[in-house]
């Protein structure tokens, strides 16, 4: 592989989460702190409507609009279809041409800490993961293989990952939380940096990567409203062990209902705000060990 060109910052996939976005403002008014030598760093707002609004989005989730089928769809046209378009019109291109790097900011009100989305495995995504969790303690690998035609905007470059931080409320500055996000940015730019270089030694090293299996919705009556909440033993306990016969869930009538799994799993976004929609109560994962 060939050295990378450029490196696109995209904040604000979602409007409400601000750490991304304000990072990214801070960037754009202090441009030093992310040039390096060897590559052209740059922020995009992605949705900048959202965000005016303070909200996830306008009309659709803009982070599940990018598959190809629905770019080329001329049927749909709501706001975020559009945006998609634009943006992959923009990124895409560019993408196809050079070695660009996309990393798309995102913060989460479940306590992800410093999570690293990848949504591939290329050599080079693991090889700055590996490096990432080895300099940075609250740095987590998580692999979510798309299901359909990968739909994420961060996908648009094979060299694309995304970053979840938290725990955050939406529409939430936290300082502490802003300060740990940009040292990570700093870290893998100045990883990019020494990769282009030639500095990087290739070393053998193992990867705690935590692999998405699968999700869990909350308990629901036959009209679909929630019954119960996430059980208090489990909240923040993301990452952490999950056994069988644990409880996940406490119900309105005081009832624990506890993981009906054969397996301990790791599970991660554990009541995040925006996956109530979704029908999402917390994403389950495996924890595995790579060696690379
Ligand atoms: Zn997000």
């Amino acid at each position: 592989m060939g050295n990378i060109n450029s490196v696109v910052i995209t904040t604000g996939t979602h409007g409400n989460e601000f750490t991304g976005i304000y990072l990214g403002k801070k960037f754009e008014q202090f441009p030093n702190l992310i040039q390096h030598p060897s590559f052209d760093t740059r922020v995009l707002l992605s949705n900048p409507k959202a965000f005016a609004a303070v909200r996830r989005y306008i009309d659709k989730d803009l982070n599940r609009c990018f598959a190809t089928t629905d770019l080329q769809n001329p049927q749909l046209t709501s706001y975020e279809d559009i945006l998609a378009k634009n943006i992959y019109y923009l990124l895409g291109e560019e993408s196809k041409n050079q070695q660009q790097v996309i990393i798309d900011l995102h913060s989460s009100t479940a306590n992800m800490q410093l999570t690293i989305i990848l949504k591939n495995q290329h050599p080079f995504l693991l090889q700055l993961a590996a490096e990432l969790s080895e300099i940075n303690p609250d740095v987590r690998i998580c692999y979510s293989q798309p299901t359909r035609d990968s739909n994420y905007l961060c996908s648009i470059s094979e060299l694309g990952f995304a970053i979840e931080v938290g725990p955050v409320a939406q529409g939430v500055l936290n300082a502490e939380l802003f300060q740990k996000t940009e040292v990570l940015i700093y870290q893998a730019l100045d990883y990019i940096e020494s990769y282009n270089q030639g500095l990087n030694q290739q070393r053998n090293s193992s990867l705690t990567l935590y692999q998405y299996t699968g999700v869990i919705d909350y308990p629901r009556n036959e009209a679909g409203e929630i019954q119960g909440m996430i059980h208090p033993q489990l909240q923040f306990r993301d990452y952490q062990p999950l056994n069988p016969g644990e409880p996940i869930f406490l119900t309105f009538d005081e009832r624990a209902i506890a993981y009906q799994g054969t397996s301990t799993v790791y599970p991660i976004f554990i009541n995040e705000a925006a996956y109530y929609e979704k029908g999402i109560a917390m994403c389950l994962t495996e924890k595995k060990i790579l060696q690379i």
